[in-house]
């Protein structure tokens, strides 16, 4: 079902008015984690200014060690939900758990499926079930075959709003966090008729990389980019080493508006 083979045209998920897959470029922007009601706040605002519709946070963070922070759970859905409806923004957050789909479903405009769970089969087939839009994230070592499995998952349930997005996968190289791989953009627009984004902080883990990423993923047929941004990073509770303050997050936005023909 995912095979453009099987559908030759684009699918385009609508995200509160938001086509996403429509050609032009979106941009999926926010902190990593939900903190507090003020600190994303002072993103959705910064995002809003930039005329950007689409705030990220993690209120259910899936953290590799079991001893930092895991995020503000349900509350963090109500954060974003309440700032998000103050400035007209569309909320994307990562669901872990099956079980905590249903009420999710009322604060989140996406459903984020992260690196770690693209084959968490029993949460992408109760994805499937739900309608509303699902980004799934490529995992940590997946190929662009196995990646495309885990989307038909979804879509074998009868769910086809579904955004890829290339984060990075492991490679040898550690001068980046992960390796962004660019080609896997273009395989997909081919392969599949499913919008592609892609995450230019988890793929490289460095601030001075997103922009020309950003850049490269725009230029190779990425119909979005994901970045993290927070109000104050040295500070922030998870990647706060990556994330961008809201005076490069201004930079940032301008340098690729400027730079290709944007939204
Ligand atoms: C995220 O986007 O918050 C995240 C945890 O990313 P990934 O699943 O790609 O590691
Ligand atoms: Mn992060």
């Amino acid at each position: 079902l995912v095979s453009r083979k099987k559908k030759p045209e684009d699918t385009i998920v609508n995200v509160k008015g938001e086509h996403i897959g429509d050609g032009q470029t979106h941009f999926v922007m926010g902190p990593c984690a939900v903190e507090s009601y003020e600190q994303v706040r002072q993103v959705a605002q910064a995002i809003s200014q930039q005329g950007l519709t689409l705030l990220r946070g993690g209120a259910y963070k899936p953290r590799t060690s079991p001893y930092d922070f895991q995020g503000l759970g349900f509350e963090g859905l109500q954060i974003l939900r309440k700032v998000a409806d103050e400035f007209n923004l569309a909320v994307i957050s990562e669901i872990l758990n099956p079980n905590d789909l249903e009420t999710a479903l009322d604060y989140v405009d996406v459903i984020q499926i992260g690196a770690r769970n693209m084959q968490n089969f029993d949460l992408l087939k109760a994805a499937g079930q739900v309608r509303k839009p699902v980004l799934l994230k490529r995992g940590l070592s997946a190929t662009i075959e196995e990646f495309m499995y885990a989307a038909e998952y979804i879509l074998a349930q009868g769910n086809s709003d579904i955004i890829l997005c290339e984060r990075g996968i492991r490679t040898y190289e550690k001068a980046t966090r992960n390796t962004l791989d660019i080609s896997a953009v273009p395989i997909l627009k081919k392969e599949t008729h499913l919008p592609v984004m892609v995450d230019v902080t988890h793929s490289t883990g460095r601030k001075d990389l997103l922009l020309p990423c950003a850049k490269a993923a725009i230029a190779i047929g990425a119909d979005g980019v994901m970045a993290e941004v927070h109000p104050d990073p040295a500070v922030a509770l998870s990647d706060s080493a990556q994330q961008m303050n809201i005076p490069e997050f201004n930079e940032f936005i301008t340098a690729l508006k400027k730079s290709a023909a944007l939204v």
